[in-house]
């Protein structure tokens, strides 16, 4: 059989690796982590760092085809795998998900709307710079930024320094904060021969930076539905993509659609895709790294996502009590077998299929809000 490499042990690539192996691939994965939950679960586990030579070597020598779930790798090791074995989606998609400065200025050449910005390369540069726009905002690191970590907000121009200080005088951007009505996103596929599936687009609500539920269908117009997939393709084209890409958007008060960022693989707002599409994430983005047909992705029900985090773990080490959970007939609980929990750490998700009649998800979502009392009641009220 074919061997799927694979640059990330995380929960996507746990599912990544559980689709691949579901439809007769074998899985490598590279991940420093011994418990990473995709090594778990692989063929083989690489367990090196990603710049680690031979590890990248045994994976260029043994893949069919290579890819990621996580964009953080080297820019140096993804220019050598993409000479030395085939990589999907490319080094450039991944440079550009994993600097903000170069992600906005490709995104605004490609004449994509974003929230104003200027970049912050470093205390001069905080120190002078006066945008022509509005306060309050947002100063976000250039690099490895996730789940909201490495921002800080500014109320005006004199607070740009000392957010630049607390960050750690990298590089940044500067974001006007803009006035959200929801947030939204767009996961597609896109094939080696460009052609493109959109899953249905999510409403994305988080919680301190961390998605904490979506739910599908969005409460958008049917015009702005269709906006958002048409940039989310746009974006794919003009980057000539290959895989699934997963692109944020905040929707504004006047009903704009600007986008937020990209990320070049699969993407936490679309867990729902388990249970409630025809076709996962995680089984599409198979499909198009390795050149399958790209599956029909049609909804099956309305649906809540709601993401387990660490702060619902009893400070023991045991599992919380999912009674409540498992004794719903449309709840769907996925747990990512992390070994130990930390506040703030996805463990785990649940997928609520809304019942009939549920067509905007609402009832999904208010079972979701329940059952996530229930759990943060019991592990003392800090996840609240
Ligand atoms: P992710 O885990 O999605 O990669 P991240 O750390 O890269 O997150 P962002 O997506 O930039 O961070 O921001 C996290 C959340 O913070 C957004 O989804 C949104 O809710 C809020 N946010 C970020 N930037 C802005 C902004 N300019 N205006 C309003 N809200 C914002
Ligand atoms: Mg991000
Ligand atoms: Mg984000």
């Amino acid at each position: 059989p074919a061997i799927l490499g694979l640059l990330g042990g995380g929960q996507l690539g746990r599912y990544v690796t559980i689709s691949a192996r579901t439809m007769g691939y074998r899985v490598w994965v590279l991940d420093p982590d011994p418990d990473s939950p995709a090594g778990q679960l692989a063929d083989r586990h690489l367990c090196a760092p990603f710049d680690d030579r031979s590890a990248l070597g045994e994976l260029a020598a043994n893949a069919a085809v290579i890819t990621c779930e996580f964009e953080n790798v080297p820019a140096a090791s993804a220019e050598w795998l993409a000479r030395h074995a085939l990589l999907r989606p490319d080094p450039r998609a991944l440079a550009v998900a994993q600097d903000r400065i170069v992600e906005k200025r490709f995104l605004e050449a490609a004449g994509v709307a974003l929230a104003p910005w200027l970049p912050i390369d470093d205390v001069d540069a905080a120190r002078a710079t006066v945008p022509d726009w509005e306060f309050p905002a947002i100063l976000k690191t250039a690099r490895l930024g996730y789940d909201g970590k490495g921002q800080q907000p500014v109320t005006a121009p004199g607070g740009v320094v000392r957010a630049f200080r607390q960050l750690g005088e990298v590089p940044c951007v500067l974001e006007q904060k803009v006035d959200l009505e929801r947030e939204v996103s767009v996961i597609l596929a896109r094939d080696p021969d460009g052609r493109c599936r959109s899953f249905p687009v999510a409403e994305n609500v988080h919680r301190g930076g961390v998605l904490h539920v979506s739910r599908v269908p969005a409460r958008i117009p049917e015009s702005a539905r269709a906006q958002a997939e048409a940039i989310a393709q746009h974006v794919a084209e003009a980057l000539e993509y290959c895989g699934v890409l997963a692109v944020e958007f905040f929707v504004t008060g006047a009903g704009e659609l600007l986008v937020n960022e990209i990320a070049p693989r699969p993407h936490n707002s679309g867990h729902y895709t388990l249970d409630a599409v025809t076709v996962s994430q995680f089984e599409q983005q198979l499909r198009a790294v390795c050149g399958l047909a790209l599956a029909p992705a049609e909804p099956i029900a309305p649906v809540a996502m709601l993401n387990l985090l660490g702060d619902l773990w009893p400070a023991d080490g045991s599992l919380p009590d999912f009674s409540r959970v498992l004794a719903q007939g449309r709840a769907r609980l996925h747990l990512y077998g992390k070994p130990a929990a930390r506040p703030g750490r996805k463990m785990g998700h649940l997928n609520l299929l809304g019942p009939p009649g549920d067509a905007d998800a609402a009832q999904a979502v208010r079972l979701a809000e329940s059952l996530w009392m229930d759990l943060a009641g019991r592990a003392g009220g800090d996840a609240r």
